[in-house]
C-alpha cells in the first residue's frame, strides 16, 4: 500500500520555525514506528509571493488537492501588508480552504493539567478540560448574498449582511460533528439562534434530523449560542463535541480557546467531504499567525503545529494512538516543566527554544518507546 501523502507549507514568520519540529516529528515515525509519510514541501503565503508573485500558485494548489492531508504553518507578516488585497498572504489560505471545500473546522480546547494555572479561570473550572468546537467554515452570513453598503432612503448608508443555510450545508457538518462524538465522548451540543433567526429554526430542525436517522446512538442537545458563550465560561468540561454556523463558531471557539492559556498552544484541522481514498479533504494548521514579533529568535512554542499533526494522524490517517502518543509525549514535556516562553508563569525559569521545545517532545516520544 502507498504511504500516506503530506504536503507541508511553512508559510511565512514563525511558520517555518515550528514546521521544522514537526518534520522531525514526521521523520520520527518513519525512523521509530515504521510509519512512513510521502511529503512534499511547498510554498504559501508571502513566501510564495515573493518567488511567484501570487500567495498560492496553481501547481501547488494542484498537489494540495492530490494529497491525503495538507500541513500548514502560517502566513502573513508586516511586509506583505501593503500588497493589494487580492494577493495577501491570507488569500492564500483562504484559496486552499476554498478549493478543498473545507466546510467543517474543528477546534479543539484541551487544557494540559500542567497549564491549568495560565487560563483566566479557576483551575478546577479548566483542569482536564477537552472540548472540540465543531465550526461551519464555508456558509453562513460571511458569505451569504445580498451584502454590501448601499445607500438607504434617509441620505445615509446599510450595510447588508445575509445569513444563509442550505439543508445540505448543515447536514454535513453536523455529521462531521457526530461523527467526531462517535471517536469521543459521545455528545454534541448544537448551538444557534433559533429564538430569533429563522436560519437557526433551521439549523436546528437539520441537526435533529441528522442525528436522529443517522446517529441515534449520539447524545445530542440544543442550546441558544449567548446561553452556549456563557456555559462554556461558567463550567465548560458539560460539553464534549459542540456544533455551531461560522459566524457563532468564529466567536465561540476563540473563546473557548482562551481557557486554554497560550495561543503557542492551540491546533486545527479544516475537514471537507470524504474522497475516493475514504479521506474527509483536510488541512492541519496552528490557530496562532506568523507571529513577526519573535519570527527569527527562536522563541515560537512548536506545541500549535505538533498538535495539529497529531490531528491529521487521528483524523485523515486513522492512527488515533499515535496521535495520542504524541499527545501524551507534550503532556510529559509540559509536566515536567519545560516551557517555551510563552509559557512562562510568574515564578519565572529559563525557557527552552523551539527547536529545544522539539527536542524534548522526542526524547519523550522515545522515552515512551523505551519504557
Ligand atoms: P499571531 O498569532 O501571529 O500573534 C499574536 C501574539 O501571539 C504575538 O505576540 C505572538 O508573538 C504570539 N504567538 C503566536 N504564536 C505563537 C507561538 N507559536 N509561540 C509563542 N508565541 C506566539 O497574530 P497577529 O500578531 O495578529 O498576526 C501576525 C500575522 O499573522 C498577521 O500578518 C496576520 O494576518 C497573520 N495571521 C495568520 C494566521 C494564519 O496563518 N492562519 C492566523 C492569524 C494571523
Amino acid at each position: 500500500m502507498a504511504n500516506p501523502s503530506l504536503l507541508v507549507l511553512p508559510g511565512d514568520g514563525i511558520g517555518p520555525e515550528v514546521m521544522a519540529e514537526v518534520k522531525k516529528i514526521i521523520h520520527w515515525f518513519g525512523a521509530r514506528r515504521g510509519i512512513h509519510f510521502d511529503v512534499t514541501e511547498d510554498l504559501v503565503g508571502g513566501a510564495a509571493y515573493d518567488v511567484h508573485g501570487v500567495p498560492l500558485s496553481d501547481a501547488t494548489m494542484q498537489k494540495a488537492m492530490a494529497v491525503d492531508a495538507v500541513l500548514l504553518g502560517a502566513v502573513g507578516g508586516p511586509k506583505y501588508d501593503v500588497l493589494d488585497f487580492s494577493v495577501k498572504p491570507e488569500r492564500g489560505l483562504l484559496r486552499l480552504r476554498k478549493e478543498m471545500d473545507l466546510f467543517s473546522n474543528l477546534r479543539p480546547a484541551r487544557c494540559f493539567d500542567a497549564l491549568a494555572d495560565f487560563s483566566s479561570l479557576k483551575k478546577e473550572v479548566v483542569a482536564g478540560l477537552d472540548i472540540v468546537i465543531v465550526r461551519e467554515l464555508t456558509g453562513g452570513v460571511y458569505f451569504g448574498e445580498p451584502r454590501g453598503i448601499f445607500p438607504d432612503n434617509e441620505g445615509g448608508r446599510v450595510g447588508v449582511n445575509t445569513q444563509r443555510y442550505t439543508t445540505n450545508e448543515i447536514r454535513r457538518v453536523a455529521r462531521s460533528a457526530f461523527e467526531l462524538a462517535r471517536r469521543r465522548s459521545n455528545r454534541v451540543c448544537s448551538m444557534e439562534k433559533a429564538n430569533v433567526m429563522e436560519s437557526g429554526i433551521l439549523w436546528r430542525e437539520e441537526v435533529q434530523w441528522v442525528h436522529d436517522h443517522e446517529y441515534p446512538d449520539v447524545a445530542l442537545s440544543h442550546m441558544y449560542a449567548d446561553n452556549g458563550a456563557m456555559q462554556l465560561v461558567r463550567w465548560p468540561k458539560q460539553f464534549d463535541v459542540i456544533v455551531t454556523d461560522n459566524l457563532f463558531g468564529d466567536v465561540l471557539s476563540d473563546c473557548a480557546a482562551m481557557l486554554t492559556g497560550s495561543l503557542g498552544m492551540l491546533p486545527s484541522a479544516s475537514l471537507g467531504a470524504i474522497g475516493p481514498n475514504g479521506r474527509p479533504k483536510a488541512l492541519y494548521e496552528p490557530v496562532h499567525g506568523s507571529a513577526p514579533d519573535i519570527a527569527g529568535t527562536g522563541k515560537a512554542n512548536p506545541i500549535a503545529c505538533i498538535l495539529s499533526f497529531a490531528m491529521a494522524l487521528r483524523y485523515s490517517f486513522d492512527l488515533g494512538a499515535e496521535a495520542a502518543r504524541v499527545e501524551a509525549a507534550v503532556e510529559k514535556v509540559l509536566a515536567d516543566g519545560v516551557r517555551t516562553a510563552d509559557l512562562m508563569g510568574p515564578e519565572g525559569g529559563t525557557p527552552v527554544s523551539t527547536t529545544g521545545m522539539g527536542a524534548a517532545v522526542i526524547a519523550a516520544l522515545d522515552a515512551r518507546l523505551e519504557a
